[in-house]
């Protein structure tokens, strides 16, 4: 029999250990990629200007793994807008794992002069870092946002329409470097084009937070919450271990087939915000007995696309990535890590 992928890869990692750049290692998912890799016993260097990061995901990760996997961590605080700083942070790297941007749609649109200086030329520094340190591979982290306004359903990669944020253009470039570093220099990359990744530590407590930590704080504290628009408004959340999966299956692939390409990383599901709200106002019951009905429908959100759902196909098939999550198993995880914060 022959042993799924992403087993046979995380044994690979285990026999012969790797040392890895994450950037964007203090925020929601570079973190969660920490504990994973260092729980494989991998060599990690994270880089964070810990901007929307926090020292405080870099502390819970400490908890959860060894003494000896935490000494094999080293912390570099620095911003990816400094070629300089990026060289530094690309010597002697095996697999980088690119994830340090400033997310969000609406935080673009206030200010895109500064999303742009992290989204694109923090970018286009690290890239060119990578390649002149001829690291083993380079993953990043690209947005389902690039499918813009194109409306067909389920997205499939090669199917995009026009950015409908500044957030998107930046993310869309992320591309467009890539593949052109390709053919002028021959440096090979994956792009993952993550759908509304969700789970432990993604942050509820900013004014751009996204939908999920949002809500669960707001109903593990028993206050209002707003839905944008009628809730009818869909998404393909994906669970942060599917994430976690595709990065560790790009960044090993040894199919040159594999490389170059951008892949969709979700589940393949959509969930309405109505959905959503009903499924995390059950689950919160079960933990909690808090009954919430403090709910606000207001205007739809600028900048935001009404429905979103991945076809996977392109991922199963080229890096034999398999989701091991629905969205329910996520949220009842983050639930519970939330309620475990707020005792
Ligand atoms: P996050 O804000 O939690 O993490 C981003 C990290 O990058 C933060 O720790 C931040 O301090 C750091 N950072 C930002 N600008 C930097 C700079 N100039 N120099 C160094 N570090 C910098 O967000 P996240 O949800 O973990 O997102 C990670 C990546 O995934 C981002 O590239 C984001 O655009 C992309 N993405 C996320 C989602 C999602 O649903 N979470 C969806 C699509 C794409």
């Amino acid at each position: 029999i022959k042993m799924p992928t992403y087993l046979s890869a995380q044994k690979k990692l285990l026999n012969d250990p790797k040392v890895w750049l994450i950037t964007g290692v203090a925020g929601f998912i570079g973190s969660n990629l920490l504990e994973t890799l260092l729980q494989l016993n991998q060599t990690v260097i994270g880089l964070d200007n810990l901007s929307t990061g926090k020292k405080d995901n870099l502390s819970e990760v400490q908890s959860l793994v060894s003494k000896k996997q935490w000494s094999k961590f080293q912390f570099i605080k620095g911003d990816i807008s400094n070629l300089k700083t990026c060289k530094v942070a690309c010597t002697n790297i095996d697999y980088v794992l690119h994830q340090a941007a400033l997310g969000s749609v609406p935080r673009s649109i206030k200010d895109p002069i500064r999303t742009n200086k992290s989204n694109v030329s923090g970018f286009l520094n690290i890239l060119q870092a990578a390649k002149e340190a001829e690291v083993k591979s380079f993953v990043y982290a690209a947005s389902s946002s690039t499918y813009g306004d194109h409306s067909a359903l389920p997205k499939r990669e090669h199917i995009i329409g026009k950015p409908l944020s500044p957030y998107a253009v930046t993310k869309y470039v992320n591309e467009l470097y890539a593949d052109v570093f390709q053919k002028s220099y021959n440096f090979d990359s994956i792009g993952l084009r993550y759908f509304n990744v969700f789970g432990k530590r993604q942050t509820p407590n900013s004014s751009y937070a996204a939908v999920i930590p949002k809500w669960v704080d707001a109903m593990v504290k028993n206050r209002q919450i707003f839905i944008n628009g009628d809730g009818t408004t869909s998404r393909d959340f994906c669970f942060i271990e599917n994430a976690i999966q595709a990065n560790i299956l790009a960044a090993t692939t040894t199919k040159k087939s594999a490389l170059n390409q951008i892949y969709n990383i979700a589940v393949g599901d959509r969930t309405s915000l109505n959905q959503l709200y009903d499924e995390l106002k059950k689950i919160i019951f079960q933990q909690t007995s808090i009954f919430h009905e403090k709910l606000i429908y207001r205007d739809f959100r600028e900048g935001d696309v009404k429905h979103s759902q991945a076809d996977i196909t392109k991922a199963q098939k080229l890096l034999g990535y398999k989701p091991t999550h629905k969205v329910q198993d996520g949220l009842t995880k983050v639930a519970i890590w939330h309620l475990e914060r707020n005792i």
